[in-house]
């Protein structure tokens, strides 16, 4: 399951972010990868505030997990920068899944941390505006039953392709 997406902005960015959070719940791994400045932390503020926090999300730069309490907890984790694998085998994923949603920021380095059913999001910039591609894969059962969904979600955002 794939789906190609277009954001001129940043606030669509957001937008996309916010028709994902909608559809997540407890138990859901979302990982974002993307250089520096992609918008990976544009993508997880919409995605907050659609799980029903609506306070300040930035990237956690000294702590590798922020925790932010919507309807849901969600836990946003950003291993982008983290240059000490150990830091990324103490954190205690299956924990915050039990718990709430977790969203990760990564370059894509630290694949099979992730439970098998996730969704990643990988953000680009093939374009000469500000523009990105958001490329979102969805693996596992649980995520077939909700492509549809998302598919008619992020419409407005489609490319051709
Ligand atoms: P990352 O977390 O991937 O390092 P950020 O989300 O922190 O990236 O930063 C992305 C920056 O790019 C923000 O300053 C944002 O306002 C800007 N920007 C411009 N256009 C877009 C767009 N289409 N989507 C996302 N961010 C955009
Ligand atoms: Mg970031």
């Amino acid at each position: 399951m794939r789906l190609e997406l277009r954001t001129a902005t940043a606030e669509d960015t957001r937008a996309v972010g916010s028709a994902v959070g909608s559809l997540l719940r407890v138990g859901d791994a979302v990982a974002l990868s993307g250089d520096l400045g992609a918008g990976k932390t544009t993508f997880v503020q919409g995605a907050a505030r659609a799980l029903g926090f609506d306070g300040h999300v930035v990237s956690p730069t000294f702590t590798l997990v922020r925790e932010y309490r919507g309807r849901i907890p969600v836990f946003h984790v950003d291993i982008y920068r983290l240059v000490r694998v150990q830091d990324v085998l103490e954190l205690d994923l299956d924990e915050m899944l039990s718990d709430g949603v977790v969203l990760v920021e990564w370059g894509d380095a630290v694949e099979g941390l992730l439970p098998e059913e996730h969704l990643t999001v990988a953000l680009t910039t093939p374009w000469s505006d500000e523009a990105r591609r958001l490329e979102l894969q969805g693996t596992g059962p649980s995520w077939e039953v909700r492509w549809r969904r998302l598919e008619s979600a992020t419409r407005e955002w489609r490319t051709a392709a």
